[in-house]
């Protein structure tokens, strides 16, 4: 009988009475691990009443105590590190390196929703007109839900509910059906660090699980971390459903290269960032820009590039893993082939990549393109795979205006030894997330998640301040109290005096 992955409801691993399951695949391998359901509507519904009714108690639990099941939490996630890593290293393909990497984000996070209260904090002002003072409350919106991608299967969905149980709300977890494992034992150990039944739940599906939630009444507010198309899909039908939404979409990373950067370093941050994780991460620097003679430098860059291997997440020699489906590494190829047709130089091509006893793996060698121009295909799409292309241009002016016409806008990076240069780029480049000498420049909690233009739809991102306001609404008092109204008796006066 092959293993039905449960939900996670009400305090509990719950097996599906569904009737569609999907196979859930080790990448690496393509042997099955479980089947996840696609979970009835019926079941969901459930989910958000016993959610409604959890919320209710947990909004009045002081937010000492919120604050002190976030420690727990914490202490919990960094003893059962290794387990979790293992288990998502087994779904994703990751390396183990990679794999405990991602969890890391994602405590970070916890870490971070412990200190909500310190973000709570509403305003005041005294004696706005005579005798009467303004304040604010933060309060909870009321159960929340997120869609997560399967790219990073730990760090994503702790992006999401600590910081919005934290701060008073129930959430609701829909992770990716391709890689729903980790998501139920980060609930089952929520649950074990003490938190109440039903504040963090996890059902499993595709599309007609995520329209239930992004259409149901008692859903306050969607966060989303994807794929463009489904982003604006998102994005569009939660809003039209009156939804607080962030939808977190896809990008396209270009780091900028002055010829006065160390070259040593630009070399080996360009392999790292580009090909680690297969490509597999929305912050990867998936293209180069050359400015002037640093062009010189591509050369080295394949050789460096040209050792890296791909293989299975246990092999510490190894860089990275496979591609998360035989369909996602099909895409890559094709893309490959694209960039081949239309003219650009294939400088490494790892689209016949095999790994010794693991043949049927999704493997993709490192792929490298130099003489790409923005109307290929190879620039225009997001490949989300190992695979990095080199633009060259004449200035420094051009790299900004060539990165600024591109769609997206999540992350980029320059590296270069001049202070102006790298000033004139962090201020004028259109982009959320900026690395100077630093490939890929994900913020630290204490800061938000801060992608722009393409890669983000919304107002208020992840993590940091902007979360604790994502997943809140501002109160505003106005308050006046009567002198007249001030019971006499001899210790109040005395006081008064
Ligand atoms: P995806 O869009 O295919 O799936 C994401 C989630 O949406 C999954 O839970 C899936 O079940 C659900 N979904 C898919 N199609 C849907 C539909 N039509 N209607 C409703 N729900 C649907 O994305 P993915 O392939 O899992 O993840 C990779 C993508 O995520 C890449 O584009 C990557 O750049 C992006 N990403 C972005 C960020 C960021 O912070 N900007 C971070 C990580 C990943």
């Amino acid at each position: 009988m092959m293993n039905k992955i449960a939900n996670f409801i009400d305090g509990n691993a719950v097996v599906s009475r569904a009737s569609e399951w999907i196979d859930v695949t080790n990448p690496a391998t393509n042997d099955l691990l479980g089947m996840v359901p696609m979970t009835p509507t019926d079941e969901i519904q459930g989910a958000i009443e016993q959610a409604l009714s959890a919320q209710m108690h947990w909004k009045e639990v002081a937010i000492s105590e919120r604050a002190r099941l976030m420690l727990r939490y914490q202490h919990l996630l960094k003893e059962r590190h290794d387990e979790i890593a293992t288990l998502l290293s087994k779904e994703t393909g990751k390396t183990l390196a990679d794999a405990k990497g991602d969890v890391w984000r994602g405590i970070e996070v916890v870490e971070q929703a412990a200190n909500v209260a310190s973000n709570m904090m509403g305003e005041t002002v005294e004696n706005v007109a005579t005798d009467i003072d303004s304040y604010s409350l933060i309060q909870p919106l009321g159960v929340c839900c997120g869609i997560t991608p399967f790219n990073f299967p730990a760090m994503i969905p702790l992006w999401m509910f600590p910081i919005a149980i934290a701060a008073g709300n129930a959430f609701i977890l829909k992770p990716s059906e391709q890689v729903p494992l980790t998501a139920v034992r980060l609930a089952e150990l929520f649950h074990e660090a003490g938190a109440p039944p039903s504040l963090l739940q996890v059902v499993h599906g595709g599309k007609v699980q995520v329209d239930f939630l992004l259409s149901h009444q008692a859903i306050q507010a969607v966060s989303f971390v994807g794929s463009v198309p489904t982003a604006q899909y998102i994005y569009q039908t939660a809003t039209a459903n009156h939804k607080r939404v962030q939808a977190f979409a896809g990008a396209k990373n270009h780091m900028v290269v002055m010829p006065d950067a160390n070259k040593a370093q630009v070399i080996n941050n360009l392999v790292g960032s580009s090909v680690g994780a297969a490509g597999q991460r929305c912050m990867a620097i998936s293209v180069a820009v050359f400015v002037g003679s640093a062009k010189e430098w591509i050369v080295e860059l394949a050789a460096e590039m040209a050792k890296i291997k791909p293989g299975l997440w246990d092999d510490p020699e190894v860089a990275y893993g496979p591609l998360i489906s035989q369909q996602a590494k099909l895409r890559v190829v094709n893309l490959i082939e694209s960039g081949k047709k239309q003219g650009a130089y294939c400088l490494l091509d790892g689209s016949d990549c095999m790994v010794e006893g693991a043949p049927q793996g999704n493997w993709l060698g490192p792929t490298l393109f130099s003489g790409v121009n923005t109307d290929m295909e190879i620039y225009q799409q997001e490949i989300f795979g190992p695979v990095l292309v080199c633009i060259e241009v004449g200035s420094l002016d051009d790299a900004i205006a060539l990165v600024n016409a591109n769609p997206y806008g999540n992350g980029t990076s320059i590296f270069t030894a001049s202070g102006a240069a790298a000033r004139k780029y962090q201020h004028q480049i259109l982009v959320g997330q900026v690395g100077i000498n630093v490939p890929i420049p994900v913020p630290l909690p204490f800061f938000s998640f801060t992608g722009w233009r393409g890669s983000f739809y919304g107002d208020l991102h992840a993590y940091g301040k902007q979360a604790v306001r994502f997943y809140t609404e501002t109160k505003t008092v106005t308050a006046r109290w009567f002198d007249d109204d001030i019971p006499d008796g001899p210790n109040l006066t005395i006081q008064l005096r």
